[in-house]
């Protein structure tokens, strides 16, 4: 029996995340959008299994752009789901690993959120700000992402992301992606952050 992609359980209920994300924004970012990436990576790959058993003639590089862009939202809004936590858990400053690792390649956490802030704030349309990990040389590296899967960094493992996408608050937050950014590093879970380093590192 082959497999299909699923929607993963939120860590948190939809209230939760309020006042920063509202649970209407949240119900309709995780319901709606997330789940057509499911949905679209799915369909994608029933049309290449039948077209396998019938041996028929596929677009297969439509069909791969379309399933490259499916499965990088899908993926991408895993993460960021888990590396969001309500703001009464949420700590300001993170600490352990990831704050030496950001403090060496920053100077500060500051100018790290900074320049994290930077790269979420002028991705042109629609993607996402990820902070990365490159073992080659022991750097964190922010990693501005066009869409789900433009501009990546080939084997980089991502630590951090925020969704940029104006579905992901444009019924709170309007078109001040700023603003969003901002309260965003309110409700950042560095704990899980600190989890994927470890991870990363063993
Ligand atoms: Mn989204």
């Amino acid at each position: 029996m082959k497999k299909f992609y699923q929607l993963p359980p939120l860590p948190y209920s939809f209230k939760d995340l309020e006042p920063i994300i509202s649970e209407e924004q949240l119900r309709i970012h995780y319901e709606k959008h997330h789940q057509a990436y499911v949905n679209g990576a799915n369909a994608i790959l029933e049309k290449l299994d039948k077209g396998r058993e019938g041996n028929e003639d596929l677009d297969i590089k439509a069909l791969l752009k379309e399933l490259s862009f499916n499965i990088g939202g899908h993926l991408l809004h895993s993460l960021y789901w888990y590396n969001l936590t309500p703001p009464s858990k949420a700590k300001e400053i993170p600490d352990g690993v990831i704050k030496e690792k950001l403090d060496k390649e920053f100077g500060s956490f500051e100018r790290f959120k900074k320049e994290f802030i930077k790269a979420a704030q002028t991705t042109e349309g629609s993607g996402w700000a990820c902070l990365t990990y490159c073992k080659q040389t022991d750097r964190p590296i922010i990693m501005q992402v066009e869409k789900h899967n433009t501009n990546v960094y080939p084997m980089f493992r991502i630590l951090l992301v925020c969704d940029v996408f104006e579905h992901a608050y444009y019924l709170d937050y309007k078109n001040d992606r700023a603003k969003y950014l901002e309260n965003f590093f309110k409700i950042i879970n560095w704990e899980a952050v600190n989890k994927r380093l470890a991870e990363i590192l063993e």
